[in-house]
């Protein structure tokens, strides 16, 4: 089956609103199997959105349209899809009814009760958190159209409370996925490991990247989904005997809710110490609920005045060393083991860029230490593109250094 979708909303196209709403489509679309080949973008101008139409049913099985079905006068997506699909616009009791019930004290105006004008014969996909209800038919040569309203917050719960179902109602497979996470090989190289299962046709095989990791999604068809897992299990194992200790999980949500989830199970604490990192580090701990109970303080020591006075880091050893330098970042995990009392100290210090690079230590350099107060291991992150950004290199130091605590707490060799 393949799938299109219109987006409608001149607003879209002024940049003004973030298209989320295909993003979210794509998202289900992909995850129940079926292939969404074009997305498109169309203001609220019925001759083009005709045009945009009468493409998408030319070479797609289904249509979705998002937007359009308010009140308002420029909401014009169900009628110029009607038109073009030769349905006559309907009163439809029951959501009719509803309107009736969502507007209580007021008497209905006739543009409010246009949203309850669906083709002839649609099957009402409803709107449980606005007016505007959704709807799904056929046109005479058997292509189906989906409309929704353009609010993501009314869109994204009818599309998996409503639509999903009826898309999957005359099937009988499900369709079930794994995604399967690593920190520390690229895209390719796992690529290249796995390349072998990537030609394997169910379950499908495929790697996707991700900002400064990958995982690799395993998509098995079955008549259930306990027969689906059972044959995504195999691959998933062998994937995982095959990536070793870069993979991080099956399935999770991300690094630092496994290294909360880690801690809480051992009962240990963690304490930061960040220059490059900003913070950004400390966050995505205590973004985690449940992360009060292990994160015992963060400090952001960008100056090396505090790095010496909070940290304790020796002076001679910046005077020697400088502030970006395996010593450093040494002393800072140690030192604020000491100061905060915790389990494990992080030490983060590096150059985030733009500017601040040298021949000798170059933009994207970073060095992460972990400690526990006896051992303490060390690692230097080399810049390995030129053009990755500030941003990205403070994102992927912090992700290594997770990384690094859940080595520490599994066992494994901190550094690989
Ligand atoms: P309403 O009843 O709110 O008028 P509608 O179906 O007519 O719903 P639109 O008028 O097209 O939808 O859009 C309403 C709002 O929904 C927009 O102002 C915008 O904030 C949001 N929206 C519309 N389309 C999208 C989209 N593709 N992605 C994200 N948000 C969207």
């Amino acid at each position: 089956m393949k799938a299109e979708i219109i987006s409608v909303g001149t607003e879209l196209l002024l940049g003004k609103t973030v298209n989320t709403d295909t993003t979210i489509i794509a998202l289900e679309l992909s995850r129940i199997g079926i292939d969404l080949l074009h997305a498109c973008t169309v203001g609220d101008n019925p001759q083009r959105l005709k045009e945009a139409i009468d493409l998408a049913l030319s070479r797609s099985d289904i249509l979705i349209t998002t937007g359009g079905l308010g009140p308002t006068a420029d909401d014009l997506t169900k009628e110029t899809l009607a038109k073009a699909a030769g349905k006559k616009l309907v009163l439809h009791k029951e959501s009719f009814l509803r309107l009736q019930k969502q507007f209580p004290s007021l008497a209905m105006t006739p543009d409010q009760e246009k949203q309850a004008w669906l083709p002839e014969g649609a099957y009402v996909l409803l709107n449980d958190n606005g007016t505007a209800p959704g709807c799904a038919f056929e046109t005479e040569d058997g292509k189906l159209i989906m409309m929704f309203p353009g609010p993501p917050s009314e869109l994204e719960p009818m599309l998996k409370n409503y639509a999903v179902p009826y898309l999957l109602k005359d099937t009988r497979e499900v369709i079930v996925s794994h995604n399967v996470h690593v920190f520390g090989k690229g895209e390719g190289p796992v690529a290249n490991m796995i390349a072998d299962l990537l030609e394997s046709s169910n379950p499908t095989v495929a790697p996707y990247a991700k900002e400064g990791e990958m995982f690799v999604r395993v998509t098995a068809k079955a008549e259930n989904e306990k027969a689906a897992d059972e044959m995504c299990a195999p691959i998933i194992e062998e994937i995982k005997r095959r990536v070793g200790n870069f993979v991080y999980g099956v399935d999770c949500d991300s690094l630092e809710k496994l290294v909360v989830n880690l801690l809480n199970k051992q009962h240990k604490t963690i304490a930061t110490a960040e220059s490059c990192t900003g913070g950004l580090l400390a966050k995505r701990i205590t973004d985690i609920s449940g992360s009060s109970a292990v994160f015992e303080t963060g400090c952001v020591t960008y100056a090396n005045k505090t790095k010496e006075m909070l940290l304790g880091v020796p002076h001679e050893t910046l005077e020697a060393h400088g502030a970006v330098s395996y010593e450093t970042a040494k002393a800072m995990a140690e030192g604020i083991v000491k100061l905060s009392g915790a389990d494990i100290g992080v030490g983060i210090t590096g150059i985030a860029g733009p500017g601040g690079g040298t021949p000798e230590k170059p933009v994207g350099l970073v060095y992460i230490g972990i400690s526990d107060g006896k051992n303490t291991y060390v690692k230097a992150r080399k810049p390995f593109s030129r053009l990755k950004n500030r941003e990205w290199h403070r994102h992927v130091s912090a992700s290594d250094a997770l990384d690094m605590v859940r080595r520490y707490l599994t066992g494994l060799p901190v550094i690989e």
